[in-house]
């Protein structure tokens, strides 16, 4: 039995949602103790155990001690059974870590899957929609199989009732470099709100228009949603590339300025601009486990996250691959699997 303290590393869900997808890929099972150890409320949330849920009902698995709260459990996987799935994550909770835990084994099935997840789809702290959909996804299709993804409505924390569509087609996922992003092609800034002042979404591109000078008039948009779909607001930043498509958030938040969620959000972006790296620091976690379960691959990042770290230290207790982490001279880092 693989035993995995999740107060370790980064401490947080990742480990949880990891832990359970290596185990379904690997067929280990594993016990988790200290589950989110690193937080201040450990133990898992309802998201987590959603997520943890999801990945019983594909993987034909039993998780002893899953409650919300508790920071023990014992995953025991089966088989993966490809198909039609319906998830719904309690409130807001983020529908896009529940994708993250059941993607890679159903990428591997014999057959083809249609996953609806309702509940957040662009929540603080998680991959949002338009993450997964153009950042995450591409690089996933180019290792192999097919997915495509659909959002059908928004949900914002604290309301929820978003809706996200998923169509697998499975294939073996084989191992590619990702080190060169290629030239810019094009850059986009939108600022989506519900059930707020437009005035919100105005003052977000006031500041990218300040701190993102060469960014065009015409890459600037905003785009209001129905007011049932709110309230909420968010501006993604979006540098598209020949080989990757760079997607940086800032989430609206009780309490937050306007001015200070895109000055965080354009700060972050230019700092991804600077380098000349393929991945942004949560597409370098994120990528990691495909990979792994690829068997190899390579991609360059501006510096390895204690995400990161953690992903690698997760993956080598269930498969016999290593993942390193080089600085090059110009600062970024290249990630070997
Ligand atoms: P907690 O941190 O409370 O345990 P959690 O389950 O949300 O909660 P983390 O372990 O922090 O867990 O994992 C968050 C995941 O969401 C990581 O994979 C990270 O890359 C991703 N993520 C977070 N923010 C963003 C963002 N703005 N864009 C893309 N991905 C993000």
């Amino acid at each position: 039995m693989i035993i995995i303290d999740g107060s370790e590393g980064e401490g947080g869900g990742q480990v949880v949602r990891n832990a359970c997808a290596l185990s379904l890929v690997t067929g280990q099972p594993f016990q988790i103790i200290n589950a989110r150890g690193g937080r201040d409320k450990p133990g898992l949330m309802r998201q987590h155990v959603t997520a943890v849920e999801a990945a019983c009902a594909i993987g034909g698995a039993t998780c002893d001690g899953l409650s919300v709260g508790t920071s023990e459990i014992t995953f025991n996987p089966g088989s993966v059974s490809p198909g039609e799935y319906h998830f719904a994550v309690g409130t807001a909770g983020s529908t896009s870590l529940v994708l993250q835990t059941i993607l890679i084994p159903l990428l591997l099935a014999d057959a083809p899957s249609r996953i609806v997840l309702e509940g957040g789809t662009h929540n603080i702290y998680a991959p949002p929609f338009d993450f997964i959909a153009r950042s995450f996804l591409p690089v996933i299709n180019r290792m192999g199989p097919t997915v495509d993804t659909k959002l059908v409505r928004h949900g914002f924390y604290p309301r929820g009732g978003g809706r996200i569509e998923i169509h697998i087609d499975p294939a073996p996922l084989q191992p590619i470099a990702c080190e060169e992003r290629g030239a810019e092609l094009s850059q986009a800034a939108t600022a989506t709100f519900a059930a707020l002042p437009r005035e919100i979404a105005e003052r977000e591109l006031k500041v990218v228009r300040k701190m993102l000078p060469e960014w065009p008039d015409d890459a600037l948009a905003i785009r209001e949603l129905p007011e049932e779909q709110g309230p909420g607001t968010i501006l993604v930043l979006e540098a598209a590339f020949e080989h990757v498509t760079e997607i940086v958030s800032g989430f609206g938040k009780l309490g937050l300025s306007a001015e200070k969620l895109a000055a965080t959000a354009a700060n972050r972006m230019k700092g991804y601009l600077a380098s000349n790296a393929f991945a942004g620091p949560y597409l370098a976690d994120q990528l990691l486990l495909p990979f792994a379960v690829a068997g190899g691959g390579s991609f360059t990042t501006v510096k390895p996250s204690e995400h990161c770290r953690t992903a690698a230290d997760v993956i080598a207790r269930f498969l016999p691959v290593r993942c390193t982490f080089a600085e090059s001279e110009n600062g970024s880092h290249l990630v070997t699997v």
